[in-house]
């Protein structure tokens, strides 16, 4: 009998885990909160999920009554009001956009535009994406958390939340559910999870696809009290006359990153890992480990596809998440296992 079945709610009892799954944030949040049991379980994972929820609206930019797309269309050089906490969102993600040498950058949406990434995709000629290119970074929006505004700068410019959204709604979850006293739940946010386990609780583990061939297991991950999040290009990318064109894009020269595998990140603040999975994917695995070498706290494991198959290569601070090969006795296959893409 190990730790893992028990309390995973494998074995079926009153703490058995309340579970649900719901279409949010264009995806689907598949939510399972397994303490503190019972009623409080379902409470807390309702909570949980009203949570993200709210966050879907406060950060949303499809839906044309939303105050983030609202502000996104305003006259250029007015400056908006926005919900404080969106304010504040924005702010620490564009705070990104400096630390990551521009690789990460949500004032990005007249490259979106550029690329037709919210439609099927198109190709920009050559002028078409120099003045996209103009339109994007700091030049193209200010966000003033103090006032709670948003001002565009430039025809054409506006934000994109979609390289953190998610990472901002598990943050807030996991404040909800600790809140109430969970120690041990798992979420699944289109990819990215949030999985909590107590210091003497069993790690959750996470199957971490293969970049290409997305039904094979390449690694797998035991997992507590953090979220990991992975970037790669191929599973929304289409493609326009022969060119790939995939849906996380490099600010610094305007086109989508190039297709070269996947980049896991873990954090134990979901938002981080969010921000650094599309930051890492758009450095790609050379410039990308270089960066993140030194990350005391932030695992990252870049999947990258060669002509003889997949490479694995991980930072330091990944060690500690990665799973032992099997062990010979039985155990680690009673732990549920979880995918991330
Ligand atoms: P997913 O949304 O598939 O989980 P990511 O977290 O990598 O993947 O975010 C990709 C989304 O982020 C894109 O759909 C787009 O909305 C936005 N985005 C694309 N490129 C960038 C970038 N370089 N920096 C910030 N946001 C980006
Ligand atoms: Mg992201």
């Amino acid at each position: 009998m190990t730790l893992g079945c028990a309390l995973s709610g494998l074995v079926p009892n009153a703490t058995d885990p309340a579970r649900r799954t719901v279409a949010v944030m264009g995806t689907w949040l598949h939510a399972e909160v397994a303490a503190p049991g019972g009623p409080s379980a379902s409470a807390a994972l309702e909570a949980a999920i009203a949570e993200v929820e709210r966050m879907d609206a406060l950060l949303g930019t499809w839906d044309p009554s939303a105050p983030l797309s609202r502000a996104n269309r305003a006259p250029v050089g007015t400056p908006t009001p926005v919900p404080a906490e969106a304010a504040a969102l924005l702010a620490e993600a564009r705070g990104w956009a400096a630390r990551t040498g521009g690789a990460f950058e949500p004032a990005l949406g007249a490259l979106v535009d550029a690329w037709g990434l919210r439609g099927g995709g198109r190709i920009p000629d050559a002028d078409e994406l120099a003045l996209a290119l103009r339109r994007v970074g700091a030049g193209a929006v200010r966000v003033d958390p103090d006032a709670a505004t948003l001002t565009r700068l430039q025809d054409g410019a506006w934000v994109d939340t979609g390289g953190f959204g998610k990472g901002a709604a598990l943050r807030s979850a996991a404040d909800t559910l600790r809140a109430r006293g969970v120690s041990r739940a798992f979420l699944d946010l289109g990819g990215q999870v949030l999985v909590l386990a107590a210091p003497g609780e069993a790690p959750w583990r996470v199957a971490v696809a293969h970049p290409a061939l997305r039904q094979d297991t390449a690694t797998l991950l035991l997992l507590r009290d953090v979220s990991a999040a992975t970037s790669g290009n191929s599973e929304r990318g289409s493609s326009v006359g022969g060119t790939a064109v995939g849906h996380i894009l490099d600010p610094r020269g305007g086109a989508p990153a190039p297709w070269w595998g996947s980049v896991t990140v873990v954090s134990a603040d979901p938002f981080v890992a969010d921000v650094l999975s599309t930051a890492l994917y758009v450095l790609g695995p050379e410039a990308g480990l270089a960066w993140a070498r030194d990350l005391p706290d932030v695992g990252v494991l870049f999947l990258v596809e060669t002509s003889d198959g997949l490479e694995a290569v991980h930072n330091q601070a990944m060690e500690r998440w990665l799973d032992a090969p099997p062990p010979s006795a039985g155990t680690s296959h009673s732990r549920p296992e979880r995918r991330l893409p």
